[in-house]
């Protein structure tokens, strides 16, 4: 199983009702408003974690919401705030907005968080509402949805290092003498790629080598592994291109080396500038010396670093990793382009924006914004009613419909609500 994308929906909690209530108190006949507002929701939380090697836990659990906020109480009582909902996640994991195709995180360190549904806001109480001239008003704001998406997460692994070459030169070796302790491998589910990747440690760095299927071997290597694996090979920043030079292979080690870069300019055009390091392996049994002396002497013309190497008795190969670990070390690791901002989903802020059609005598409001100022008013109440009205005029709505040449008893449409002009 290569376990390394999961989709899941995120919901944040909905933001708690503002109250409605007056103040009571023995022997005072009509107290003033004091509904509380309510709690915001709590919102959806993506950490990430170290510990964490793979999206696995993802496959079974597709769904995470937030705590709802709760409702305003009288007495001024502030509705409680839901809480976060924090979901881990390991570290390296991109994170797509499904329906805009846009990537909207890149969690790169320990500890990084990104919220990924916010939480609505709790609508006021009516304690809010009152001022001089309205004394007691008998309306509070709802609380808003919280956001709600679909995203992809995706494990950019892995391989920082890649190893390539003819079949049989000795990868499969390099990768099993260098390699540390496989834990953390083992733990990515790559049961069948377990051989084909390493975790190394040299010079005090650790980085990922694997061995790059499917160039020569043909599709059957390639195929097992699949394209994901494919994609992740392709983001190497550094190769290790081992050459067989003992003599045995019965093919010209400079030829091979030759052939090798043109197979990858071919099929693995992504990898085909990417810097690369020539290991001469097999020198523990070096039948042609002219041969193996003019293979050094041709990388050295070409200025590539070369290491003489014996995979099988580990000569030279520390010095080979250490300078790998060296050079990765001064290679930027690539960056991913990350939409600025998520567009705020349901907070009824920002520019009021919308659009006034008229047929016959009705007249049709349009427009995101007016929705969401719609979502946030409590239309029980006549006053409240009222309070939207001036919410549209100070918008410009109102000034809009006048200029369109609206008049007394004119019906005004807002999405379900209808209602006759009256200036
Ligand atoms: P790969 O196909 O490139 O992964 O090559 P392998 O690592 O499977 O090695 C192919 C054969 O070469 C195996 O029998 C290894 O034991 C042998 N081999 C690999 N490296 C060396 C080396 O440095 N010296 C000798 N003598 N044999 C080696
Ligand atoms: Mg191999």
């Amino acid at each position: 199983m290569f376990i390394d994308t999961a989709t899941i929906t995120v919901k944040a909690g909905k933001g708690g009702n503002g109250c409605v209530a007056f103040h009571r108190e023995k022997y005072v006949a009509a107290g003033g408003p004091d509904g509380g507002d309510g709690g915001n929701g709590g919102s959806v939380i993506l950490i990430a974690d170290s510990g964490l090697t793979t999206l696995m836990d993802f496959r079974y659990q597709k769904h995470y919401a937030a705590q709802n906020g709760e409702d305003g109480r009288g007495n001024r009582c502030f509705g409680k705030y839901g809480e976060d909902l924090f979901v881990r996640v390991p570290v390296g994991t991109l994170v797509r907005d499904v329906d805009r195709d846009a990537l909207i995180a890149d969690l790169k360190e320990h500890g990084q968080t990104f919220t990924v549904a916010r939480g609505g806001r709790g609508g006021f109480g009516n304690a809010h509402f009152a001022t001089p001239t309205r004394q007691a008003p008998r309306f509070a704001r709802n609380g808003l949805a919280g956001e709600e998406r679909t995203v992809a997460l995706e494990l950019k692994l892995l391989a920082d290092v890649g190893l390539l070459g003819f079949p049989n030169v000795g990868k499969s070796t390099l990768l099993s003498v260098v390699s540390a302790a496989r834990p953390k491998i083992a733990d990515y589910h790559f049961t069948t790629l377990t051989p084909n990747l390493g975790v190394v440690s040299a010079a005090g760095e650790n980085f990922v080598l694997a061995d790059i299927p499917g160039i020569i071997e043909g599709a059957s290597e390639g195929v097992g592994l699949g394209l994901d694996f494919l994609r992740h090979v392709d983001r190497t920043r550094l190769l290790i291109h081992v050459v067989d030079v003992s003599g045995l292979s019965g093919q010209d080690p400079i030829t091979a080396f030759d052939t090798i870069n043109e197979e990858l300019k071919k099929y693995r055009p992504e990898l085909a500038d990417r810097p690369q390091i020539v290991a001469a392996n097999k020198t523990d049994i070096i039948q042609n010396q002219e041969e193996f002396d003019a293979f050094c002497a041709e990388m050295k013309k070409r200025d590539l670093p070369l290491f003489i190497i014996s995979a099988a008795t580990r000569h030279g190969v520390d010095e080979l990793m250490a300078y790998t670990a060296e050079r990765l070390s001064k290679i930027p690791v690539e960056e991913f382009e990350i939409v600025a901002d998520l567009p705020e989903i349901n907070v009824p802020v920002g520019e009021p924006t919308f659009t006034v059609r008229r047929e016959n005598n009705t007249f049709i409001v349009e427009g995101e914004w007016v929705l969401r100022v719609m979502g946030s008013v409590n239309f029980e109440d006549y006053e409240s009613l009222g309070y939207f009205q001036r919410v549209l005029r100070k918008a410009g709505v109102i000034d809009k419909l006048e200029e369109m040449g609206i008049e007394e008893g004119d019906l005004v449409r807002i999405d379900s609500l209808e209602f006759d002009y009256m200036p």
